[in-house]
């Protein structure tokens, strides 16, 4: 394994991450949320930027590019569909595409939904995926620019990957998508055992981030729209999942607890 991960928070509750391939020294940061937080984890390392990979245009995952263009001088690589709304892209990247640091690759996957041109980094020999603002823990983007029939095409890939795949998502939602889960799968036993593993470690003042596919699968209700228990708790049984997470989706975005 060269692949080496700095996660750190940002932001009000966004995370950063630092990757480095261990062989060659070459260095990239998912997203830009917030330029001064990635340079001082840089410089604190002694680390250039040989890229910056973009998920999506949202100011809170491309706001530090021109900073840290300027700065490092880096490749910056991002959605070929948000390609006009990425500042400072060199290259466009979509579905299949391969994208390098150093000895690591990581495959593109495009991810419509949260937004238009959304896409995720899959390291597949690490077992690594960079989801961005697409899946969280216990819970999913917002629908922002794509629709619900996107997003469960999303989840239904993620289901496909190995369970022990690590998840990195870009903001500390946890507990609040925690406290939203339970309104809709209250009995679910793996849902309570993720919410208090989930708890201490915030109590520890951890980050839940990465979470696995294993425990998503067994705990997201946006993962689990075609459960039974999931279609009842919206009073949808019988609907497509698609439908189901639609209406958990919409449950979720007035949800205030
Ligand atoms: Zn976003």
């Amino acid at each position: 394994m060269s692949l080496k991960i700095i996660l750190f928070p940002c932001l009000s509750d966004n995370y950063g991450f630092i990757l480095r391939c261990t062989n060659t020294g070459q260095t990239a940061c998912i997203d830009t949320p917030d330029a001064g937080e990635i340079s001082k984890q840089l410089q604190t390392r002694g680390w250039g930027l040989d890229y910056i990979f973009n998920t999506h245009h949202h100011p809170d995952h491309t706001g530090g590019n021109a900073a840290l263009k300027r700065k490092y001088g880096p490749t910056i690589i991002g959605p070929k569909a948000e390609e006009t709304r990425i500042p400072l892209i060199d290259e466009a990247v979509s579905e299949g595409s391969i994208v390098r640091l150093g000895d690591c690759k990581a495959v593109i996957w495009d991810t419509p939904a949260h937004t238009a041109g959304h896409i995720n980094y899959y390291f597949k020999e690490e077992d690594v995926i960079f989801v961005g603002d697409t899946l969280f823990a216990l819970g999913c983007g917002r629908l922002f620019e794509g629709s619900a029939a996107q997003m469960w095409a999303a989840m239904a890939r993620y289901r496909d990957l190995p369970k022990p795949t690590k998840v990195y998502c870009a903001h500390e939602y946890t507990l609040s998508n925690a406290r939203f889960a339970q309104t809709i799968e209250s009995g679910n036993p793996d849902l309570a055992d993720y919410i208090t593993d989930a708890k201490s470690k915030r109590d520890g003042g951890l980050p839940t981030v990465p979470t696995t596919i294993g425990a998503e699968i067994a705990a997201n209700p946006f993962m689990r729209a075609d459960k039974d228990a999931v279609a009842r708790a919206v009073n949808m049984k019988g609907h497509s999942p698609e439908d189901v997470l639609g209406e958990v989706r919409r449950r979720k975005d007035s949800f205030r607890g």
